[in-house]
Order: C-alpha cells, then structure tokens, then sequence
C-alpha cells in the first residue's frame, strides 16, 4: 500500500459524494502511480482522461467511499486495458502451427523460446525449435542447451556452415517439421541492442518465409519509458499479433505492459518470471494491473468493504425477520439470489436438525427454476408480494401469463414461500430472539 494513496484514501475517507473535486485529486494520485510505474506519458494521458469519463459518471456506491470508489474503477479499467482474460495461442488449421519471436537482444526470445517449448510440450505437442538467431555467437548453443532441457528437438544450421542465412534455415525446418510431425515451430529470431533496420529487414524476412500464425513480440519489462518507441518499431517492421512480457521477476513495477498493450492493440499472452524453463504463466491482466498500482492491499480492502455492505444487509433483513416483521415474497426472493449465489449453503442447512426439508427445498434450485421463480414475483404488484393472500384466482392467472408459467407453477411457488413464512417464524422462535416469529399487528 503506496504511502500516497493510503492518504489520499484516509483524505477521502469521510466524504459521502463522489465530487469532481475527489476525481480529481484521486486521478492526480493514480497518474503519479502509473509515472512511477514507468508507463508512458502519453499512455497514461489517455489513461486518466477514460477514467475521469467513466469516475464522475459513477453511480455513488454505499459500499465504498470515493476514493476507494474511484481506485476500484481505475483496477478495472486497468484490468480491461491490459486485456481482460487473457487470449490463447492461436493455432494453425493445418499443422505446423509457426510461433516467431521478436524482440531487441536480451529481451528474453531464446528463454522464452525453451519455456515455450516445455509449455507446449506438457500439453501433448510435438514442438520443433528452431535456430534463427545467426548472428550472435553461441546463440544456437544457447538454444540447444534450452531445448535438450524441455525434451524438444532443436532445428539448426550444421556448424562450420560459415555465417548460414537465417531466413533459409527458417524456410528449410518448416519442411522438416513435416517430415517428423512436429506440430508447433517455434522460430527463435536474432535482436539488436537497438532498433536498426537491418535487424527489422531480416526479421520481416524470416516471416515471409515461414508465414506464422503467431508473431510474439517479448519485451523486457524493465525497459520502461522505452516500450513505446520499441513497441512501435516492432509493430510497423514485422507486425505483432501478441506480446510476452519478461522479467516479470525483477522489481519493475511493469508500467511496459500497459504502454505496450496500448500501442500495439495487441494482447499479452505469456509473463516470463525467471530464468528456469518453468518461471512461466499465461498472463493475469488483474494481477498486473495491481503490481502496476502497487496496491494490492487496496483491493483487499475494498473487497472487505464490500463483504461488510453486504453483510449489513443480511443483518438488516435478520433483524427485521427476527424482529417479527411479516416475511414478503420480496424477502424471499433476496433470500434465494443470496442462497443461490453461496451455493454449498444448502448442505450446510440440510446437516442443522429440523432443516432436511428445506434442504431439500434448495437443491430443487437449478438455473432454470430459479429463473422461472424470479420471473413469477417479478411479475407481482407490490402489493400483491408484501400480502401475498390477496392473491385470488384471477390475479394468479394474470401473474402467470404474465410471466410465461401455468397456474400450477405459480401455485406450486406460493405453497413454498407459505412453508418458508412458517419456518421464519419457527426459527425466530427457535433462537429465542424478542418478538421472533410473531408478525406485526
Ligand atoms: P534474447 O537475446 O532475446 O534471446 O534473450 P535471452 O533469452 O538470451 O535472455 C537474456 C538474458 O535474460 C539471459 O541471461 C536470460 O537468462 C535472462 N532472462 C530471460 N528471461 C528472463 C526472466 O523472465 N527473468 C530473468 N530474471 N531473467 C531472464
Ligand atoms: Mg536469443
């Protein structure tokens, strides 16, 4: 929990409206987050402009208090912007499925290529690595060692064969990934310290001769404020359709994901968090977005706001059952959106003495029922949920046209909410509670 936020929180904290006074000063404390987190000035511009839209449009929350309000729409709107659930590979139709990587030296491609291989391999893939970094000494080495680590056979040039062309051996192991059945290559490429135009002319011709599925640019997530140009000039020199963040380990606060994400419009598939082959995910857009912000004790405390709201309201609705206030079809229906969204709460009831019939009650709640129930009291006037004995004949037969049900299930429906109004009154009466089960007069 950044010290600046945790004041403007406490700031905030006893204030009831989201004001722009409070946007304001919250999304001057989150632009200073994202600096510091290394994103890029313009990605961050465009950031807080949305969040600004999207904050003074909020509806106040009961729960939260504006600043913890506004921190939560910022997680989200970071978690929608990093991707929201994180795409798959894309597969080729016809086997092999090519996967290029592309990125400056030491960005992480070779690793990244091994993690692959293993990761694919563990999913019952035959992948096929292959050499195309040329122009570093020891790199096919490097690439050997990897792929004798995950088990998966490396494509090479023979050594001795002089300097080798890259985009020759790119276009030769494709036909050897046929001849052997391999059914993802996976192409390692050379990179630069910099960006340079020899590098992006051989790496776009290594892509015309192997047509991959995948372009997978890594980046380093150390590089900060040089994502963008980097980003950029990989996106025009070879094309991107999705991105791994490496490095993920180190202490960088991973402001490159966010630039990268909203410069290339690409999705970022993979978090590389080590040098083992196994330090490797498929990437959490809301794990990323908290390390952004630093603050995953923030969310943790919104999340505990909010159990606490709802839990207010549970204790409302006890002490207005207990407390001997008539028990509505309105009541019932909150009580079956509560039980439906705790689930297992039904077994718990049905282990309690006395409860097997409501137990039994709560399984009959599939999907389906559940909805025809909702529709049936939707269907109601209020005055018709709060006293449901004015509900003749005629009303019944309207209620269920109304909701597209027979009588019969509308009777069915009403029997069980008279047996649920007899058990509130039993176990008012149970828990000794003042005034439990007795109505209102
Ligand atoms: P390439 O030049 O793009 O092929 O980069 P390499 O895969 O050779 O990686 C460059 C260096 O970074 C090597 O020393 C790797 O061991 C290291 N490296 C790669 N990925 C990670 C990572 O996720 N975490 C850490 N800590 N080191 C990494
Ligand atoms: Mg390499």
């Amino acid at each position: 929990l950044s010290d600046r936020l945790s004041g403007i929180f406490s700031k905030l904290r006893s204030k009831g409206r989201l004001t722009d006074a409070d946007v304001d000063a919250t999304a001057r404390e989150i632009r200073l987050a994202l600096l510091e987190a290394d994103v890029a000035l313009p990605v961050v511009k465009a950031f807080i402009f949305r969040l600004k839209e999207r904050a003074r449009g909020a509806q106040v929350s009961q729960a939260l208090n504006p600043a913890q309000q506004i921190i939560k729409i910022v997680h989200e709107e970071l978690v929608a912007v990093l991707g929201g659930q994180a795409r798959r590979l894309q597969f080729a139709k016809q086997p092999p499925t090519v996967i290029m990587l592309a990125g400056l030296q030491g960005s992480g491609k070779t690793t990244l290529a091994g993690k692959l291989a293993r990761w694919l391999k563990a999913q019952g893939n035959q992948p096929l690595l292959v050499a195309c970094d040329l122009q570093r000494p020891n790199a096919v080495n490097q690439l050997q060692v990897l792929g004798q680590r995950a088990g998966v056979e490396v494509y090479a040039p023979e050594p001795g064969n002089g300097t080798g062309d890259p985009v020759q051996v790119a276009k030769d192991s494709i036909e050897h990934a046929r001849r052997h059945m391999r059914d993802i290559v996976i192409v390692d490429t050379a990179g630069r310290l910099g960006i340079d135009t020899e590098m992006m002319a051989q790496a776009a011709a290594i892509r015309d001769a192997v047509n991959p599925d995948e372009v997978i640019f890594v980046i380093d997530a150390m590089v900060g404020q040089d994502a963008v140009a980097t980003a950029e000039a990989f996106r025009d020199g070879v094309g991107i359709s999705g991105v791994v963040l490496s490095k993920l380990d180190g202490d960088a606060r991973g402001g490159a994901a966010l630039s990268v994400r909203e410069v290339t419009g690409q999705p970022i598939l993979f978090a590389s968090t080590g040098e083992k082959l196994e330090d490797f995910d498929v990437f959490h857009p809301d794990r990323m977005a908290s390390r952004i912000l630093g603050m995953g004790d923030v969310l943790t405390l919104i999340e505990q706001a909010e159990q606490a709201f709802d839990e207010e309201q549970k204790e409302k609705m006890a002490a207005k059952l207990l407390g001997g206030e008539q028990f509505t079809l309105e009541d019932f229906l909150d009580q079956l959106i509560a039980v439906r969204r705790m689930g297992p709460i039904a077994n718990l009831l049905g282990m309690m003495p006395g409860m097997g019939q409501m137990k039994d009650q709560l399984a009959e709640l599939d999907d389906s029922h559940f909805d025809k129930v909702t529709a049936i009291i939707r269907s109601m006037t209020p005055g018709e949920r709060s006293t449901p004995k004015i509900l003749n004949g005629s009303r019944r037969a309207r209620i269920a046209r109304g909701s597209g049900v027979t009588v019969t299930d509308v009777n069915q429906l009403l029997n069980r909410f008279e047996q649920a109004q007899k058990m509130m009154k039993q176990m008012g009466g149970m828990m000794g509670l003042p005034g439990g089960g007795r109505r209102k007069a």
